[in-house]
């Protein structure tokens, strides 16, 4: 079973006395549906240690979470039930659900649950007062229970009622294992020493990632950038980037982080060389120009094999690797060989690595080499928010103070 690490600023769920007595653990479901079933269990997984830890302890257990964005009403799109199935399968007892998150049916089988037994409460996002941290909803959740427990990393970046204002109204309150192992990962990545740091950033946008980049120039020592984002920096240094996807809005931003690396001495890979297509189509022929300049006519969907090797390269005596984002379109196979070749360089590097964003955690599921990985965030937004030096309310809430 997964590690249970050890984070001096938070307090874990092993210090309190839950024997007989019922827990309410706020975890993160928020899993991909695909007709109804859940597509990744991953995040349900991760928070097992947790709810079999309360289980062992013979506390009632009762789990909490949203799901997708149902806009304050109830959606039977977005139940939890197929994810409280999975995890009755998981745990191979049975898992009760409420059909609404509060009210008088999940006050009843709160009241009525016995020791080992599982209560889900019904997606939270079904009542308005949880994305508004409304103080009726977060009384109402503290009142079904003794003890309140968050191993919801990926939403501790959200003040919400099941993640902050409950807090202020339970008697005692603690970490899951899986929160303490993500802010020990994180913690452990901000605090390397720069020497020998490498960080992968790709992705989208450079507008989802600006604060991350600015942040991560100051810690590491190289800086191996790829995906879209790479096309506005390179459009930044006036190089023909064709019909890549451009943040024009965004050259200046790309052009201060070139000099703020530059006046650091941080070094900045960019791609030399990149597989292309004419359209943005997962069946468009490839077509590898091997220079940094993209004709007009095309668009810029992978990094190539010279600028892959490049970053192998820089990856392979690295200490400290972080990545977010993907190279390119990993999605459409014959774009995915950037991205999966960097996973295959940080998997085969000595270095402490880890991996954050959620199409990234993906990209490295599917390379196959997430065993290599030394830490998988479970939390896309949040372990980005972690990194940038931002307060989350998910850890505030639990009296966590950043040390560094
Ligand atoms: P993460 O979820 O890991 O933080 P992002 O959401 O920022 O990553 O970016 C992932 C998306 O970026 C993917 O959907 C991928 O298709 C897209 N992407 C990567 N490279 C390119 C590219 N060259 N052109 C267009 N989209 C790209
Ligand atoms: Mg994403």
């Amino acid at each position: 079973m997964a590690q249970k690490p050890r984070s001096p600023a938070l307090t874990l769920i092993d210090k309190l006395p839950i024997e007989g007595s019922k827990v309410l653990i706020r975890v993160d479901f928020n899993v991909p549906l695909e007709d109804g079933e859940v597509a990744d269990d991953s995040r349900i997984r991760a928070a097992l240690p947790t709810i079999e830890h309360a289980l062992d302890r013979g506390a009632r257990v009762i789990l909490c979470s949203h799901l997708g964005r149902p806009k304050g009403k109830p959606d039977p799109a977005l139940s939890l039930r197929p994810a409280g199935s999975v995890l009755a399968d998981l745990l191979r007892r049975e898992v009760l659900l409420s059909e609404t998150p509060v009210g008088d049916g999940p006050t009843r089988l709160a009241r009525d649950l016995r020791d080992g037994q599982v209560l889900l409460l019904e997606n939270l996002r079904f009542h308005p007062g949880e994305t508004a941290n409304d103080d009726g909803l977060a009384k109402a959740l503290a009142a079904l229970t003794d003890f309140y427990v968050n191993d919801a990393f990926g939403a501790a970046h959200r003040a919400h009622a099941s993640t902050a204002g409950i807090a202020a109204h339970v008697r005692d309150k603690a970490a899951g294992f899986l929160m303490a192992k993500e802010v020990e990962a994180l913690g452990r990545l901000l605090a390397a020493p720069r020497e020998g740091f490498v960080a992968v950033l790709g992705g989208a946008k450079v507008s989802d990632k600006i604060g991350v980049l600015q942040k991560l120039t100051g810690k590491v020592d190289t800086l191996l950038i790829g995906g879209a984002m790479a096309y506005t920096f390179l459009a930044a240094q006036g190089h023909g980037v064709g019909k890549s996807k451009v943040e024009d809005g965004h050259l200046g931003t790309a052009r201060d982080i070139l000099a703020n690396a530059k006046r650091r001495g941080v070094k900045v890979l960019l791609p030399v060389d990149h597989r292309c297509a004419a359209t943005f189509d997962a069946d468009a022929p490839v077509r590898n120009v091997t220079e940094t300049d993209i004709s007009d006519e095309l668009m810029g969907l992978d990094i190539g094999d010279a600028t892959a090797a490049a970053y192998g390269e820089a990856l392979r005596d690295a200490r400290t690797v972080f990545w977010n984002g993907p190279m390119g379109v990993f999605e459409f196979p014959n774009f995915a060989k950037g991205t999966r070749a960097v996973a295959a360089a940080i998997a085969a590097s000595d270095a402490f690595s880890v991996v954050g964003g959620g199409d990234s955690v993906r990209a490295v599921n599917e390379s196959g080499k997430a065993d290599a990985i030394d830490h998988i965030s479970t939390g896309g937004g949040a372990s980005l928010e972690f990194i940038e030096g931002r307060e989350l309310p998910g850890l505030t809430a639990l009296g966590y103070r950043r040390s560094l």
